[in-house]
């Protein structure tokens, strides 16, 4: 299948291919939230159209297309497209829950995927069967197994995960029970020998840090990621660090943290146990690039990692918004090993 891939990679180093529907394209590009644009035609060749731009010293290219001979434009439904220079974007957060448009919708997922320029997502909803068939017609797209207390099956679980499953999902505010119930220990223990991390909402209530912790402790060899690290007050995402700072199979997500706060996080957690996820596309197609901006009001995602992207240490920047997930949840990598090498140099 492989209908849903990216319209915009790296082909080489400084060198964009473009696979989209659009012939004799046209290159709309700017550099670091759209800074100095330009235009530049698309050259064709064996695998699409590409276009060689200069990229020392800049961390993502945002970009869009129009055809030279028909004025047709493709700019990602409004999103436009963004490409991170020598980094493979992993959103470790993502919920794909219809086809179409729409919250929750694969084409709202798509369109801000792209437009974060995120190269890999885990996805998951609460029917398994939908999420495996998308993420089989998606190459960037893995899934993970909802769980509840009762259902469905461990052996179904069980199959799910040797099927391509990266690891479960436990929602205990959706689904209503306390995040630390024993209900929960025939897919924990599942999740232990296929050796898989466990994600969990992490939230005011029933999906408490605090329960969330005893869980953790009870389970001491299954990595548990706590969505959103606290979806509520400052003290909430106080207690998850300190829960996180004292058990070593705590890892915290970000998303709907300021980048202020994933900043914190890292450096009081260290750089290797904190990720990158958005939730998306909980705010639909424009999810990570919202005007009036949806994080806190203050940001949006693109806003947030570009300021991240600038702010940090490359290595810790780099194992935040891929490195880690792709480790703890056994994601291939996005480009050859040679080829990040050939990244690393100065570019043209
Ligand atoms: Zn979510």
């Amino acid at each position: 299948m492989r209908r849903y891939d990216r319209p915009f990679r790296w082909a080489g180093r400084g060198l964009i291919r473009y696979t989209g529907p659009l012939s004799f394209p046209v290159l709309h590009y700017g550099y670091d939230g759209w800074s100095a644009p330009q235009d530049l035609p698309m050259q064709r060749d064996d695998a699409g159209w590409v276009a060689a731009i200069p990229t020392a010293g800049r961390h993502v290219v945002d970009c869009v297309v129009r055809s030279a001979r028909s004025q047709e434009c493709d700019n990602n439904d409004g999103a436009d497209y963004r490409l991170w220079i020598g980094l493979d974007p992993v959103d470790a957060h993502t919920h794909v829950r219809a086809p179409g448009g729409g919250t929750l919708g694969f084409d709202s997922l798509r369109t801000a995927a792209f437009s974060g320029g995120m190269t890999h997502a885990l996805v998951s909803w609460t029917d398994n069967d939908l999420v495996e068939i998308v993420a089989e017609a998606t190459p960037w797209l893995t899934p993970l197994v909802w769980v509840r207390p009762g259902g469905p099956d461990p052996a179904d679980v069980r199959r799910r995960l040797a099927a391509g499953g990266a690891g479960l999902k436990l929602h205990p505010a959706y689904d209503g029970y306390p995040a630390d119930t024993p209900g929960l220990d025939p897919y924990l223990r599942v999740a232990q020998e296929a050796g898989v991390p466990v994600t969990v909402h992490s939230a005011p209530g029933p999906a408490d840090p605090d329960l969330i912790r005893r869980l953790a402790e009870r389970f001491p060899a299954v990595r548990f990621v706590l969505y959103h690290t606290y979806l509520g007050p400052p003290e909430g995402r106080k207690r998850a660090l300190r829960h996180a700072a004292a058990l070593p199979n705590l890892y915290l997500e970000t998303s709907w943290c300021r980048s202020a706060e994933a900043e914190r996080l890292l450096d009081e957690l260290g750089p290797d146990r904190v990720l990158f996820g958005s939730d998306a596309a909980t705010d639909g197609p424009d999810h990570y690039v919202r005007r009036p901006p949806n994080i806190e009001m203050t940001e949006n995602y693109n806003t947030g990692l570009l300021r991240l992207a600038q702010r940090l240490a490359p290595d810790v920047f780099r194992a935040f918004i891929s490195g880690n997930a792709r480790k703890l949840f056994s994601l291939p990598p996005a480009y050859p090993q040679r080829r990040r090498r050939l990244f690393r140099r100065p570019s043209l």
